[in-house]
Order: C-alpha cells, then sequence, then structure tokens
C-alpha cells in the first residue's frame, strides 16, 4: 500500500542537492496466494524496481508492503531472513546468479546448506528431485554453468530458486532473453511448478503475448504508477485506461485477409520519471485527454467489472479510440 520507492541522482557532497526519481509512486497492489500476476510496462516503467522493492532486494522508500500480514517494508535483515526464504527472484541473466567455477551440484547443494532446508543425509535425493522437477537429467549435477544453453541455464536459475521452497517467485523477465521456442516451454515449466508446488508468481515482463499466456491477472505500469489491474482474460479483451489499450493493439495478431491494423501508435516518448507530466502522467501521450486530465493525477478506481483503473474518463475513455 502506497508504496514507492525514489532514487536520487546526481547526488553531490551538499546533502540535499539530488534529484529526485520517483521509479515506484504509491502503488496499491494485492498478489494472491496461488495466482500469477503479470506486471507489464515498457522500458522504464518501474516494474523491474517494483519487483525489488517486492523482494526486499531495495529498500523501500514509503508504504506498506505486507507479506501474510506482516509489514516487512523496514524490516532490517534479521527479521527478513525467514521472509528471504519464502520469497525468491528470478532474473532475465541466470548467469548472474550461478558462479561460473562451481558444477550445478555445489551451486544448488551451498543454497541447502545455508538455509538447513533438509537434513544433510537428504541433500543428494534433494538435488536429484530439484533436477526432476526443473525437467534436467540427474547427470548435468556435475556439469558447470557455461555447459548448458540459455534454456538450461534459466531451468537452473529455477531450480535455485526452489531449492529453498519458496511461496512467492518475483521472476524478472525470465524468458527475455531465450529464442522463442525455448520462451514457449520454460512457460510451459513455470506454469507446471505452480500447479505441483502451489507456487505464487509476480511474472514481470515487456511481452504481452508472454503475459497472457501465464497470467491470471495483469497489472500494467507506466512511469511508476499501476494504470490498470484486473483479470487478464478481461483487460487483453476490453482494456479501459488508454495507455493499456495502446500497448494490446500493437500485440501481432493473426488478421483476416482485408481487415485493417488497429495498431494505436502513441505520440511521443515516455517523459522523463525526474520530470513526470502534471496530472496524469499519461496526458502528455494520450489520445483523449482532456483539461482536467493536465491538472489533477487520477488515482486506481474500481470498475464494475471488479478491475481498477486510473484514469478520469474510465470505463468509457477507450472507447473513442478505434
Ligand atoms: Fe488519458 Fe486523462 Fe485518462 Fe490520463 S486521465 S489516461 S490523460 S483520459
Ligand atoms: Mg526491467
Amino acid at each position: 500500500r502506497g508504496l514507492s520507492k525514489t532514487f536520487v541522482v546526481g547526488k553531490t557532497i551538499r546533502p540535499g542537492s539530488g534529484r529526485k526519481l520517483r521509479a515506484v509512486e504509491d502503488v496499491d497492489l494485492l498478489v494472491q496466494r496461488g495466482e500469477t500476476l503479470g506486471l507489464v510496462g515498457e522500458s522504464g516503467s518501474g516494474k523491474s524496481t517494483l519487483g525489488r522493492c517486492l523482494t526486499r532486494l531495495y529498500d523501500i522508500t514509503a508504504g506498506e508492503l505486507r507479506f501474510d500480514g506482516v509489514d516487512i517494508a523496514k524490516a532490517g535483515s534479521r527479521a527478513l531472513l525467514p521472509v528471504r526464504r519464502r520469497v525468491q527472484m528470478i532474473f532475465q541473466d541466470p548467469s548472474a546468479s550461478l558462479n561460473p567455477r562451481r558444477r550445478v551440484r555445489d551451486i544448488l547443494g551451498e543454497v541447502l546448506a545455508v538455509h538447513r532446508i533438509r537434513p544433510r543425509a537428504e541433500i543428494g535425493d534433494r538435488l536429484g528431485e530439484l533436477m526432476d522437477l526443473v525437467g534436467l537429467r540427474r547427470e548435468y549435477l556435475d556439469r558447470y554453468p557455461h555447459e548448458f544453453s540459455g534454456g538450461q541455464r534459466q531451468r537452473i536459475g529455477i531450480a535455485r530458486a526452489l531449492a529453498v521452497e519458496p511461496d512467492l517467485i518475483v521472476a524478472d523477465e525470465p524468458v527475455s532473453a531465450l529464442d522463442v521456442s525455448v520462451q514457449a516451454q520454460v512457460v510451459n515449466l513455470f506454469a507446471d511448478l505452480r500447479e505441483r508446488l502451489g507456487l505464487t508468481y509476480v511474472f514481470i515482463a515487456h511481452d504481452l503475448a508472454v503475459v497472457r499466456q501465464v497470467s491470471t491477472r495483469v497489472a500494467v505500469m507506466y512511469l511508476g504508477s499501476i494504470v490498470e489491474v484486473g483479470d487478464t482474460d478481461a483487460v487483453y479483451a476490453a482494456p479501459m485506461h488508454p495507455y493499456t489499450k495502446a500497448l494490446i493493439s500493437a500485440i501481432p495478431r493473426p488478421r483476416a485477409a482485408g481487415e485493417p491494423r488497429r495498431r494505436i501508435l502513441l505520440e511521443g516518448e515516455i517523459p522523463s520519471p525526474l520530470d513526470p507530466p502534471r496530472g496524469c502522467k499519461f496526458s502528455t501521450r494520450c489520445p483523449v485527454a482532456v483539461d482536467r486530465c493536465r491538472a489533477e493525477r487520477p488515482v486506481l478506481r474500481p470498475m464494475p467489472d471488479g478491475r481498477s483503473v486510473a484514469c478520469h474518463l474510465a470505463p468509457e475513455a477507450t472507447r473513442a479510440m478505434g
């Protein structure tokens, strides 16, 4: 609730002289147990920063972060220890978290030993189980990270996250670096693991087609704010925020012969988060903006179908966009 993350940039020796970059601003978001919440938006929208706040890899500037009802926004490293076990993060490039000089057996074994998840005598069995879970042969435990393909390395990254038996996984662009054919396999693995292990995901991606495939609900970010959040099918079928509508219109899809391409092209670049527009942050690019939009910042409001939209003109706003 009200979660914000501000970076001070261009800080000099003089205190208070830096400029504030509000990477995540006043975000209210609920992640329900067992769901996959997709988090989408262009690069620079703050979705990775929000992910790193959810896992407390970043300190949080303001607001609450409740995990099982306990506010951990300001928790110190000691209080965070049990949370770190239950919340794991997976990154686009798993290599960063896989020591190139160690075999997979040692990489995964170390995680099990540090967190004392299983008695020492069971570690060998557990390593085999982890490989089975992510669809890799047990013999591969004796290989080094560089001996794998990108997709296999991401499977090892997933095994590493699963080793601590987490409840929540925040995955930041976990398939973006992979070939399209491999992407589908890893996306299926995520879905399969959710069912088998009862996991909850926050799945961050700029690829809306991938997010549609994996998510039960979706949240759309623009310049550090959530502009629309709701059931994936409903949001994709009939977006209510003009920005969501433009994003979804850009997804390539098959068309009938002679059917025009209905892509909505937004004017202008994303404004700098150092100097966001007054009022609605999307007002400088919104095709249906009115005077009120430039004066007053919209907040997320519940819509009749249960989703929430931050737009003064919702749910009518997108009707005029074609
Ligand atoms: Fe567009 Fe106004 Fe809605 Fe913002 S509040 S998305 S500018 S119509
Ligand atoms: Mg990112």
